[in-house]
């Protein structure tokens, strides 16, 4: 039994839900029937063929695409990055705020970090141009792989949902 409608669902991934009952779908426990009512929402905004396995940001997706059954890394705008257990960042278009220059665009004068001890790497979809992540490493730190989702474990134990099959 879900404890939300459809429709709070739809307009939560909409991001047109009223402050309050946001907070209180963010703060009380989540239950699996949540997970696939969200994926039903997503899956009917974005209209695709191609089925949405896990999404890992706003407008980033792990999904099955229709045609070969491979698991991709796919941005709203249809974009794949690459394999769904690659680093999509390595695909990214990349821009480094590096110098003061790009610092003071983002902070107030003198509030910036020392770009010598940290950097803002900022990653881009090379063809609709959202922007899905931002890292603040030091300058000289390896692009960061943020997670591997055990996913096979996540639909088995948590959602426990069957788990549409991959080619790769
Ligand atoms: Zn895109």
């Amino acid at each position: 039994m879900s404890t939300y409608t459809r429709e709070q669902v739809r307009n939560l991934v909409d991001g047109k839900l009223d402050w309050d009952t946001t907070l209180r779908m963010l703060s009380m426990p989540k239950d699996a029937e949540r997970f696939k009512q969200y994926l039903a929402a997503l899956q009917d905004k974005l209209g695709w063929t191609d089925r949405i396995v896990l999404p890992l940001g706003p407008h980033l997706h792990i999904v099955q695409q229709a045609k070969t059954s491979r698991w991709v890394t796919q941005c709203d705008c249809g974009h794949v990055f690459c394999d769904w257990n690659q680093n999509w960042k390595l695909h990214a278009n990349i821009y480094v705020r590096e110098d003061e220059a790009a610092m003071s665009e983002v902070y107030p004068k003198l509030m910036a970090p020392d770009t010598k001890w940290q950097v803002y790497r900022e990653y881009y979809c090379p063809q609709c141009g959202t922007m899905h992540d931002v890292e603040a490493p030091t300058p000289w730190y390896p692009v960061i792989h943020d997670f591997e989702p055990d996913i096979d474990a996540f639909y088995k134990d948590w959602v426990k949902l069957p788990l549409p099959e991959r080619a790769n």
